[in-house]
């Protein structure tokens, strides 16, 4: 048995074996982020089987990085690598560490202006609305991430690992870094890191960018380093205060293709349903489904819709440009499962 694993590793290249070393990584920083997420809460009462799970479990992590992963590496990073062969051997001769470092923070500058780009543009904001779809942000939030801008951002992260003539095993090394850190970020985790936030970038300010709070629309863009919030103006951080209200002030859809129908043209999900037999059909088959599960897996039930808690005061939608009304607030008697938000 050993011996056919280490075969198995021996007859990889090296970004093979690094990724089986970055995989397990991968898994256990999952374990421990979903423990610190029951020990010690930011916002309590947040189930495990919290509303979109599955959207992005399945849609956005599994299916979406996946064939995204072909077309950014395969379509467009090899035939420029292609193009320009091994021109440039600016990084080549840096220890792997140094490389590693190098484009962490570059990438990490450059993230940090696209992402107050794309809260500041209306036609970006379309990329980028559905990251602030969820209600309910947990360490899988982050991967609810447009085509677009997923495309975008990983194609400008990782041709310049290849064109500059990087060891390829820093490609596996900062996919896990991102990994590790986005879902850190995204974390139900009461972190208090004191000075270090305003270096290293955490939940407690990421929790507060996805806020539906109007005073954190434009604030707190860092992704890996805090630091640019700080540098630039954006750092918003209150004392002993948590936000009460998470995701978009208006209606987004749940499906995954119509997340990405609605960036394109603005519909009402309930009037097309009405018009057309197709859509119904197809918005219905969501329900059928969950509503199977629901009856089978109690805990299932969660994935069907999500409340707003009682006395979350209501937002305007003050969100770059034509974006459709705010949604009309829950009612209490809606509400069959209050979530305790504030801790
Ligand atoms: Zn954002
Ligand atoms: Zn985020």
């Amino acid at each position: 048995m050993l011996e056919t694993l280490s075969s198995f590793y021996e007859g990889l290249n090296p970004v093979g074996r690094t990724t089986v070393i970055t995989t397990p990584i991968l898994l256990l920083a999952v374990v421990v982020l979903l423990v610190l997420e029951r020990k010690y809460p930011y916002r309590k009462g947040l189930p495990f089987f919290r509303e979109g799970l599955f959207l992005d479990l399945f849609w956005y992590t599994l299916v979406q990085s996946y064939f995204l992963q072909i077309l950014i590496f395969g379509f467009i990073i090899a035939p420029l690598a292609k193009h320009f062969g091994a021109q440039f051997h600016w990084v080549s001769s840096w220890p792997v560490a140094a490389q590693v470092g190098f484009f962490v923070v570059t990438h990490d500058f450059y993230i940090y202006w696209f992402h107050r780009f794309q809260h500041n543009s209306a036609f970006f904001w379309r990329t980028h609305e559905a990251h602030h779809s969820g209600k309910q942000v947990d360490w899988l939030a982050g991967s609810r991430s447009h085509i677009v801008e997923i495309i975008i951002n990983q194609t400008i992260e990782f041709a310049p690992i290849i064109l500059l003539g990087a060891n390829p095993i820093v490609v596996p090394i900062k996919a896990l870094i991102d990994a590790v850190w986005g879902m850190y970020i995204h974390a139900n985790v009461d972190v208090h890191s004191g000075k270090l936030q305003y270096v290293i970038n955490g939940p407690e300010m990421h929790l507060w960018h996805h806020a539906d709070h109007e005073e954190v629309y434009f604030a707190n863009f860092s992704t890996k380093l805090a630091v640019w919030d700080w540098l630039f103006g954006t750092a918003y951080l209150p004392e002993g205060r948590k936000p009460i209200r998470w995701g978009l002030p208006y209606a987004f859809p749940k499906d995954y293709f119509l997340q990405h129908a609605f960036s394109v043209v603005r519909f009402d999900e309930g009037a097309l349903a009405e018009k057309s037999a197709l859509f119904r059909h197809y918005h219905g088959v969501r329900f059928r489904v969950l509503s199977w599960l629901g009856r089978h897996v109690p805990a299932a039930k969660a994935l069907q819709g999500w409340e707003v808690p009682d006395g979350a005061p209501e937002t305007v939608a003050r969100r770059p440009d034509d974006n459709p009304a705010a949604a009309a607030p829950v009612t209490p008697a809606e509400s069959s499962r209050p979530v305790n938000a504030l801790s």
